[in-house]
């Protein structure tokens, strides 16, 4: 007899059973909008659209970016176009009778000469009313920008903190949206960004595998302090540059995953044509008249292999090309016209369709060097069985331990983060050594406390103690350090190298202050040790001083600490690197003060450190 039954692949059953294909799309379900959240910027939308069409009657506000183009994410902002082109050729026919422009009330009634016929003209019951009359044909961007942002301060409801940023490559106005705390930038002359976001879209119906994809690797760039666009500009690799080489690597693969533009033009109907700005955007509207791809490589493989492609990637050698789908070696590349304007960097990614554009020009070589490095770190973990395997023993698999945060090196820390690199020579156990000396400086010179993770014991200290020297603990409690040891164990083929320990730290005297001062006096009561004209005395005598400085404060010794942060030192670079990335979290509202202190750290606790470390190694002979 005939069966119904649905069949299923040998593809797609692989697919659904491999654990991680089924961790990057749920991440997508863990990311994307949902229904109400589409809702609500949908109304904004047409909310947007019904006030600025009184203003500018026949304008269109489109959505365009990470909102639409299949790649959002909760919160993500909400960029939209104000397409002013209709408007202006309105304008222009109306200019002819009468002369007139397109009159701005933006205070009370609002009146448009243009719209409201019936009127007559201005309304003139309104004599405290900012009235601006634009000629849009003449206008600049700046002008017109000016005149979005009072339409939305004053006649669109619930919108607040109305700016307009004219430096920015597409200058914008930004807004927030009260209730939903929705963010938001409007701008006029981006019809480019249509076209992509079209073609970014276009990519992600064309093939389901692209989501995922992309979904993984911007949260991982994101968590390797890599990329992300958090705080607008510099050096690191943005969301969009960041999806257009995910989509190139899909472009290369063997047998291609998606189609070139240079392809798809090909595909074009009439109906397609497109010319922006002078760059040809043609491609099809719709993925009718795509082939399905043959490449049939799972989301598992394709990320382990988008590693291992761009771990060894000359990114400075060449530049990414979508449009053809390859690298373009630079020598052509620079004597074509496009490649004459075309900004080179260390990392060239071609825009689509505005050929001369390096949208990755703000990346700077170290976050370059920094992206390969952990390409080549993806690489290596997705060889181990622990990426692929579901671990017994609830450990990190997967994506999971993919996604441990990475650490900045420290040009790059941004305003959350600041960093202490301590370059020292090779030896055996030496991290372990280091965090020790970490741990006395912060607890026996600097009198810090230690709260130790939530949760967690105080941990025993490092036992690499030598000379004699023992940590001590003070009595009150004001000074416990506890470092919280986490060693992954690894299973497979990968070495063991993540090692990390941190330390939650409190601050409750101002040790950091006038220890000159303290210094010197007391070298006068006779202390034997001969200072430096530097800044840093033995360790001894840094106990002493901040003993004598929280003497000279008193015992007044809040219910509160003065700072509070906690500190991550993890293993530098590779095998014969042996540099402490030390990274410091401030907790929340401490500003100015953890600045004043962190300064004197970045120059303190390298110095002792070695000291401390050279002692160890040395006062055993
Ligand atoms: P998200 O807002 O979630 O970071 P996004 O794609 O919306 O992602 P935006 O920075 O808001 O990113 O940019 C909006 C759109 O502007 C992008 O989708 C893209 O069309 C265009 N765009 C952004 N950055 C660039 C760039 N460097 N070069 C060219 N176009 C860009
Ligand atoms: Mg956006």
């Amino acid at each position: 007899g005939s069966t119904h039954h649905v069949q299923l692949s040998p593809e797609k059953l692989v697919q659904a059973l491999c654990q991680v294909d089924a961790q990057m799309s749920q991440l997508v379900q863990l990311f994307e909008l949902s229904e109400s959240e589409k809702r609500l910027r949908h109304l904004l939308v047409t909310l947007f659209q019904e006030v600025f069409s009184e203003f500018f009657p026949e304008c269109a506000i489109l959505p365009f970016g990470s909102s639409v183009n299949g790649f959002d994410i909760h919160g993500c902002d909400l960029d939209l176009f104000l397409d002013l082109e209709k408007t202006k050729t309105f304008q222009a026919n109306a200019k002819e009778p009468q002369g007139a422009q397109v009159r701005m009330d933006v205070l009370g009634t609002k009146s448009n000469p243009l719209q409201a016929k019936e009127g007559a003209g201005p309304d003139s019951d309104s004599e405290d009313s900012i009235l601006s009359d634009i000629d849009l044909t003449t206008a600049t961007v700046p002008e017109v920008l000016e005149l979005v942002a009072a339409v939305l301060r004053k006649c669109v409801p619930g919108v607040h903190s109305v700016q307009v940023v004219h430096s920015a490559r597409r200058p914008v106005v930004k807004f927030c949206h009260k209730d939903s705390g929705l963010l938001g930038d409007i701008s006029i002359n981006n019809r480019l960004a249509l076209c992509n976001t079209r073609f970014l879209q276009l990519c992600t119906e064309a093939d389901e595998r692209v989501r995922p994809l992309v979904y993984t690797l911007r949260y991982w760039a994101k968590q390797q302090a890599l990329g992300g666009n958090r705080f607008g500009g510099g050096p690191l690799l943005n969301n969009y540059a960041l999806t257009l080489l995910v989509l190139f690597f899909l472009q290369t693969r063997s047998p291609p995953a998606l189609p070139t533009l240079a392809q798809l033009r090909e595909l074009t109907e009439d109906k397609d044509q497109a010319i922006v700005d002078g760059w040809d955007c043609s491609f099809p509207q719709d993925m009718l008249r795509l082939e399905p791809s043959a490449n049939t490589e799972s989301l598992c493989s394709l990320l382990a292999e988008f590693f291992r492609v761009f771990g060894d990637h000359d990114f400075a050698g060449c530049v990414i090309s979508l449009q053809e789908g390859r690298a373009l070696p630079l020598p052509s590349f620079l004597l074509s016209e496009v490649g004459a304007k075309f900004k080179l960097g260390p990392f060239n990614v071609q825009d689509p369709f505005e050929l001369s554009h390096n949208v990755a020009a703000n990346v700077n070589e170290k976050i370059v060097q920094r992206f390969q490095h952990c390409c080549r770190d993806g690489a290596k973990y997705c060889r181990s069985l622990q990426y692929q395997r579901k671990s017994s023993k609830g450990k990190a698999w997967g994506l999971v331990r993919l996604f441990q945060p990475g650490v900045p090196e420290a040009e790059e820390v941004g305003p959350d983060g600041l960093l202490i690199t301590i370059p020292f020579m090779l030896m055996a156990c030496w991290f372990d050594k280091v965090c020790a000396a970490i741990t006395f400086v912060l607890k026996d010179v600097l009198k810090c406390s230690c709260m130790g993770p939530a949760g967690e014991p105080l941990g025993q200290e490092p036992t690499e103690q030598s000379g004699g020297e023992q940590p001590r603990s003070d009595e009150r409690g004001s000074l416990a350090v506890s470092p919280a040891k986490k060693r992954p164990r690894v299973e497979g083929p990968v070495p063991e190298e993540e090692e990390s320990v941190s330390w939650n730290c409190a601050v409750w005297h101002r040790v950091w202050m006038g220890r000159r001062r303290v210094r010197r006096q007391l070298r006068h009561l006779g202390s034997p040790q001969p200072d430096t004209e530097q800044e840093a005395g033995s360790l001894e005598v840094e106990e002493k001083v901040s003993e004598a400085i929280i003497q000279q404060e008193g015992e007044s010794l809040g219910a509160e600490p003065l700072l509070r942060f906690t500190a991550c030192a993890r293993v530098g670079g590779g095998q014969e690197d042996t540099r402490t990335l030390l990274y410091f979290t401030p907790a929340p509202q401490q500003g100015p003060l953890f600045q004043d202190f962190y300064h004197f750290l970045q120059g303190f606790l390298p110095r002792m450190v070695e000291r401390y470390v050279g002692r160890a190694v040395w006062g055993r002979q």
